[in-house]
């Protein structure tokens, strides 16, 4: 399985570390036409406006179809990217879940924290930097793992998104079912 990683800023070494150690291949996207070659991607944290700029209107065409037809997970910035409404401020969204999001919303003095959550069933660690929050979701969106009263990671059809940082906790379990949902895409 190929998994690209959108490395045009923020942590994307981390998710190419976590993701390698999974067993994938990693191509680290920096060309729009790089996503022509990937069952997979994965957009890492950084800042969601940034990454709008540095796409531009083609790169983020492209990217929305590419997220249309094949699994991708979007992690913090990446998360904020692939929702329907962004507010604080407003910025466009690719719409991949049915979801609205607020960036920065847990305030300065939260601007990262250490925080237990649960994952399916179990509980484990969750990284938040400068962190969204999913302040509705709508019928088609599932919701996989939770921190507190909010929903932390989501999936909707090939699409995963999540508030924190996976790739910075020891545990592998949001990576590993991402690669699943490739693999699961591959074999259709
Ligand atoms: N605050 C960033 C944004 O709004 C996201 C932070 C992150 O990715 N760690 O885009």
């Amino acid at each position: 399985m190929k998994i690209g990683v959108l490395a045009l800023q923020g942590d994307f070494d981390a998710h190419r570390k976590r993701l390698e150690e999974l067993g994938a291949t990693v191509v680290l996207v920096k060309k729009p036409e790089q996503l022509d070659d990937i069952d997979g991607l994965v957009i890492p944290g950084g800042e969601s406006s940034t990454f709008l700029n540095l796409l531009g209107e083609d790169g983020f065409e492209k990217l929305r179809q590419f997220v249309a037809a094949k699994p991708t997970f979007g992690t913090c910035a990446g998360a904020i990217l692939l929702a329907k409404g962004i507010e604080n401020p407003k910025q466009i969204g690719l719409g991949a879940i049915d979801m609205d999001i607020r960036r920065n919303a847990y305030g300065r003095q939260l601007e990262s924290s250490i925080r237990e959550g649960k994952f399916l069933d179990s509980s484990t660690e969750m990284v938040f930097i400068r962190a969204p929050r999913i302040e509705r979701t709508g019928a088609g969106v599932e919701v996989l793992a939770t921190e507190g009263p909010d929903p932390v990671v989501v999936r909707q059809g090939k699409t995963m998104a999540a508030t924190f940082h996976p790739e910075l906790s020891d545990d592998t379990q949001v990576h590993r079912a991402f690669l699943q949902s490739v693999e699961k895409d591959a074999k259709k």
